[in-house]
């Protein structure tokens, strides 16, 4: 059936017309938004306007970027607002690795993606598909739209053989690989593969463009930047900056129409009549939602200072669903300088030392590769655990080996004079030392730190001193054993987070009831598709993807050209539970298929197995009897008389209702039902 949010959200309000036009920014937004469906068209008459345009994007990063561009070459005539005041560039699009993946084949990435997703099931599959479709028109879009470079994306000489334009210290010489004519040219060319999952096959297909053909270098940004920068003219595109998005304005449909930006200490209304792309990036800067959403206390910011949470707070006001919330890339272990708002993941070096928690325990292999800041437990690639606060322990044998983490002396003194390196003569020392700052009150108090030092170090000291493999997979062979001993508090970093709005293939905003709020767009790592694993490239390739698709789509909106979605999005879940119940469906027995006669028919109930005895006559059931039981007498077993009525009643175990409290017990009526119908068809 085709239904839209419209008239969904009719079906419950009521209101006046003036509510109808409520500026959502309260938590009573979502019910004013909501409000008086009645006046709907009316409503953005009754707001007095500050500004209006086609398109208004909030926030300037690689998906708001992508969203300004796709929605200018779409006719829109589009404002950008960016929080960040002129000159400050805080985004996470300008630190990373500059990595967009594309593909040179959508079904095959969507395989990879699809099994990236591990045990979860809140993923969209269109929505997936949206992305690997897009990414499949990548390279087409950062060649011909951005203006990158072809010679440098894809090289038709080896990277390897030309230093100086490709720094190989920056790149991996064996992840280029010469391609037959790659993305549709008429030449070979060299394409860059990063697949970190390379175990799953289809991941083959996963390729990555890069502006520069090198990384860490903000070429990706430069190129997006100069792209919006090169269509800034006049009215048609416009930046504000030092202007972050407050909230959503919504008609009594629960339609985005505009929203409110802060724009020079004033709070300026704005028109969007096509629509508003949310791209304000992901809540890395948010504390509360890092410790609300992560099941983590705190976590270290590499960029993203600004990316407070805010598109999705503004989402959620106007009836958004949220997903992948507690979905992060990371973590890894690094050290916070004292006075820096970010760190960066070269984090603190354990090539000679070994990791403590909380309570002085070793609990990992230090020198593990992660994936994006996962490592394999049992079977299962997961974000590192972080007992915080954890400890780097190192001895006096090797502490001058080299600073410790990027702008650390390099021999560490400066830092262990200053005290941001702990140290103490002995094992008690230090750990009285570390419980003395009040971080880890409980630090070694049970000797945990002494055991895991005792462990290791005689697995360094085995074989002849050539040490040997512990049960976490590291190769011990340095000890740490000789006073004095020191330690740097590390904890947490991480890229970026996933979680934000939920979205679906036209970069909708997907509300509560899985139906898109018509008028509102996202792009980029704020309600990223990737549900678990993820594959580095994949969040700037949701800039570029979702960042167009909500510009264009914003701005065909805007011109009346837009449909979308107009069915429910349907989460993977559902999809699994649907068919799960269209083969129990064909599993049933057909009752009209069943001769007449009384059978006896076996079922596990709450409190135990249940009989009964169920009277087939013409292919109907007439008569059910409970004819022993092991419910609870007050729950259960008054409920079965009642399931035994509403059998014969209706005919379809799965249209009898639940009594309050008795669901295992109508999961045993159903089954006995159907082993009964099952034992007079044998
Ligand atoms: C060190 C590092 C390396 C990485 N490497 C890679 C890589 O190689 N490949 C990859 O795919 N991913 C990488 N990532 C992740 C990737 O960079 C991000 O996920 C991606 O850049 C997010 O883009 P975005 O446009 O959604 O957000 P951002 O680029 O962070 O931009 C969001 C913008 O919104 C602004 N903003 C916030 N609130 C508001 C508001 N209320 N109103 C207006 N503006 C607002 C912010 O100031 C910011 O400018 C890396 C991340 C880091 C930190």
């Amino acid at each position: 059936m085709e239904l839209n949010r419209r008239d969904l959200i009719k079906g419950v309000v009521a209101g006046s017309a003036v509510a109808a036009m409520g500026v959502a920014g309260t938590a009573m937004a979502a019910e004013s938004a909501k409000k008086d469906a009645a006046a709907s068209s009316k409503a953005s008459d009754a707001v007095a306007w500050d500004a209006e345009y086609d398109v208004v994007v909030l926030g300037l990063g690689g998906a708001g970027a992508n969203a300004a561009v796709a929605a200018y070459e779409e006719g829109a005539k589009t404002l950008v607002c960016e929080k960040a005041p002129e000159g400050q560039e805080p985004c996470n699009t300008k630190a990373s690795g500059q990595f967009v993946i594309a593909t040179d084949d959508a079904d095959q990435l969507y395989g990879y993606f699809s099994k990236l997703m591990g045990k979860f099931n809140n993923w969209d599959e269109d929505a997936l598909r949206g992305m690997c479709e897009g990414a499949a028109g990548n390279w087409d879009w950062m060649v011909n739209t951005l203006g990158g470079d072809p010679e440098l994306i894809c090289p038709e000489v080896s990277p390897a053989d030309q230093p100086d334009k490709f720094p190989m210290e920056k790149n991996q010489k064996d992840a280029w690989v010469l391609t037959e004519k790659p993305w549709g040219l008429d030449r070979d060319g060299y394409v860059y593969h990063w697949n970190e999952f390379p175990e799953i096959p289809e991941s083959q297909h996963c390729l990555c463009l890069t502006a520069s053909g090198t990384r860490f270098d903000a070429s990706y940004y430069n190129l997006c930047m100069s792209a919006v920068n090169a269509r800034v003219d006049g009215d048609r595109l416009t930046v504000w900056k030092g202007c972050p998005g407050k909230r959503l304005v919504t008609d009594g449909d629960g339609a985005v129409i505009g929203v409110v930006v802060e724009k020079d200490g004033k709070e300026l209304k704005v028109k969007a009549n096509g629509g508003v792309c949310l791209c304000t990036g992901g809540f890395e800067a948010n504390p509360d939602m890092i410790s609300g959403f992560t099941q983590l206390p705190y976590t270290y910011l590499q960029a993203g200072t600004m990316n407070t949470g805010d598109g999705i707070r503004m989402a959620q006001q106007v009836g958004a669903e949220l997903w992948h919330m507690s979905n992060v890339s990371g973590y890894m272990w690094t050290y916070q300088h004292p006075g820096l708002t970010t760190t960066r993941f070269g984090g603190a070096s354990a090539k000679n030392g070994i990791y403590a928690g909380l309570n002085g325990a070793r609990f990992q292999n230090e020198q593990t590769a992660t994936r994006h800041g996962r490592i394999n437990i049992g079977g299962r690639w997961i974000s590192t655990p972080m007992p915080l606060p954890a400890y780097l322990i190192l001895d006096s044998a090797h502490i001058a080996d080299g600073p410790l983490t990027s702008g650390f002396s390099d021999d560490n003194s400066a830092e262990i004079e200053s005290g941001e390196i702990i140290s103490g003569d002995t094992i008690e020392e230090l750990s009285a030392n570390i419980r003395a700052i009040g971080d880890a009150p409980d630090f070694n108090a049970n000797g945990e730190l002494d055991a895991a030092l005792e462990k290791y170090n005689r697995h360094c000291h085995a074989n002849d001193g050539q040490g040997e493999e512990d049960d976490w997979g590291r190769m011990c062979t340095v000890p740490v054993e000789t006073g004095p001993f020191y330690a740097l508090k590390i904890g947490p970093t991480l890229f970026n987070t996933q979680g934000g709005p939920r979205r679906n293939q036209f970069a909708q905003v997907i509300d509560t009831e899985g139906m898109p709020i018509e008028g509102l767009f996202e792009g980029g790592e704020m309600g990223s598709v990737f549900a678990d694993m993820y594959n580095g490239g994949g969040n700037l390739s949701e800039t570029m993807v979702f960042g167009r698709y909500a510009g264009q789509n914003a701005a065909k909106r805007a011109k009346g050209e837009f449909k979308g979605a107009t069915e429910k999005a349907v989460m993977h879940s559902e999809k699994l539970a649907a068919a799960a119940a269209a083969q129990a469906k064909s599993e049933q027995v057909d009752v009209a298929s069943v001769p007449d006669g009384t059978y006896e028919g076996h079922g596990q109930g709450f409190g135990g197995e249940m009989v009964l005895s169920v009277t087939v006559a013409g292919g109907k059931i007439t008569a059910c009897e409970v004819v022993s039981d092991a419910e609870t007498p007050t729950i259960g077993e008054l409920a079965l008389p009642t399931y035994c009525e509403d059998i014969v009643a209706k005919q379809d175990p799965e249209a009898i209702d639940v009594a309050s409290g008795a669901s295992n017990t109508l999961r045993g009526f159903k089954a006995a039902i159907e082993d009964a119908l099952k034992s007079a068809t044998k």
